[in-house]
């Protein structure tokens, strides 16, 4: 979705933020339906690296089977070659990007050159023993190493704790963030961030 507000095309780029588990791929399925968004998923792209068996996803590897996280510099070049060649994109649905505060200043200055800017942040809350119910689940089914052993899973978490939790601040300070509670039906919590976006919109 594209607005023309006093004759410059508006983007909207959401952020979908929360720990592994919380639902951010599900969610962005389905928001990107709706608001007809450009969806990149970091975790999707280095699978996809990894699978193609590339240089970077092959160091992408080492990182994602220990629940660790991938060098900035590896994931930043990433995000800027994938927006980059969706130019004419309405508009970005970042997924599991940024984790870092340096990704989060990269992304500004990304969408600065597209002369825009991070319009929501939206965090799914969920606790952590209904998360690792969840991935357990999901590894059962996905085929996803990072979802099946429960060490790595904490590995993640804690990751996710250290160097991923600290954005919920940066983007509060620019008053940018809301919290979504991520527990129940998928429907409702759809409602729920459609209601935050659509505030935004008006
Ligand atoms: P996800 O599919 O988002 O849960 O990501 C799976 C794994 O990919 C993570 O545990 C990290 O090892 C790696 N990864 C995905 N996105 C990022 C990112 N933005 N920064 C660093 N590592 C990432």
């Amino acid at each position: 979705m594209k607005l023309l507000i006093c004759d410059t095309l508006i983007m909207l780029n959401l952020i979908l933020f929360g720990p592994p588990g919380a639902g951010k791929g599900t969610q962005s399925e389905k928001l990107i339906a709706k608001y007809n968004l450009s969806h990149i998923s970091t975790g999707d792209l280095l699978r996809a690296e990894r699978a193609a068996g590339t240089e970077l996803g092959n160091l992408a590897n080492d990182y994602i089977s220990k629940g660790e996280l991938v060098p900035d510099s590896v994931v930043i070049g990433m995000v800027k070659n994938f927006m980059l060649n969706h130019g004419d994109a309405a508009g970005f649905i970042f997924d599991g990007f940024p984790r870092t505060i340096p990704q989060a200043e990269a992304l500004d200055t990304m969408l600065h050159d597209f002369s825009s800017s991070i319009s929501v942040v939206l965090g799914l809350e969920v606790e952590e023993d209904e998360l690792v119910k969840r991935l357990l689940l999901r590894g059962q089914s996905s085929g996803r190493v990072d979802d099946q052993d429960e060490n790595t899973i904490r590995n993640r978490f804690q990751e996710y704790q250290n160097k991923t939790l600290p954005l919920a601040g940066f983007y509060s300070n620019q008053n940018k963030y809301v919290g979504v509670q991520g527990i129940g039906e998928i429907d409702l919590i759809f409602n729920s961030l459609c209601q935050h976006i659509d505030a935004v919109l008006q």
